[in-house]
């Protein structure tokens, strides 16, 4: 994931490219993460990535959609504190955004629209915006984590550590959340 810090500085490079909204509509928003994505990319399949036991709430109906969004919000948020908990740094005024994306060639068309680069990667955590973009497709609970623990540690130190003790720490999160995913009954 040496991308991550590596792309951070290239579009740090782009910053003063105009950038209208962060990528297709609101789909949540928690205490710690508003949640955007699109038809391809909403709360449903974001909730379905990260949270497996998602079926359990979503039981349809009236009301189905601004159910899914909360639980999505909630769900974020705690996936928020279980990484701030790994890394036993907690910053309770943190507010950041995740842009969802269908697949892959979604976020890399969307990145090349935005900042003019070319990205091959799944996911990217961008610092100037404090938003992390995700493909869904490719997406699991550890990449997110991943994500978000170079959101804490980049909002945390005044001076970030460098790209690879990050990498090292949020190679440790996403290590340690899928650890506990695997053990679940
Ligand atoms: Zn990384």
């Amino acid at each position: 994931m040496k991308i991550c810090a590596g792309l951070i500085c290239l579009m740090t490079a782009c910053c003063g490219i105009s950038y209208a909204a962060p990528g297709g509509t609101r789909i949540a928003s928690g205490t710690y993460f508003d949640a955007f994505g699109d038809a391809r990319a909403d709360a449903y399949a974001l909730l379905a990535k990260i949270d497996s036991s998602y079926l359990l709430y979503a039981s349809g109906g009236a009301g189905a959609t601004d159910a899914v969004s909360d639980i999505l919000a909630k769900t974020l948020d705690g996936l928020y504190q279980e990484v701030s908990d790994i890394l036993d740094i907690h910053m309770y005024s943190f507010k950041g955004s995740v842009v969802a994306f269908a697949d892959q060639p979604a976020l890399e068309r969307f990145l090349k629209q935005q900042y003019g680069i070319d990205f091959p990667e799944r996911s990217l955590y961008h610092f100037e915006k404090n938003t992390i973009y995700i493909s869904l497709a490719d997406a699991t609970v550890g990449m997110l984590g991943h994500e978000i623990a170079h959101a804490v540690i980049s909002n945390y130190f005044v001076v970030p550590p460098p790209e690879k003790v990050q990498e090292v720490l949020c190679g440790y999160v996403e290590y340690s959340l899928r650890k506990t995913r695997s053990s679940l009954p």
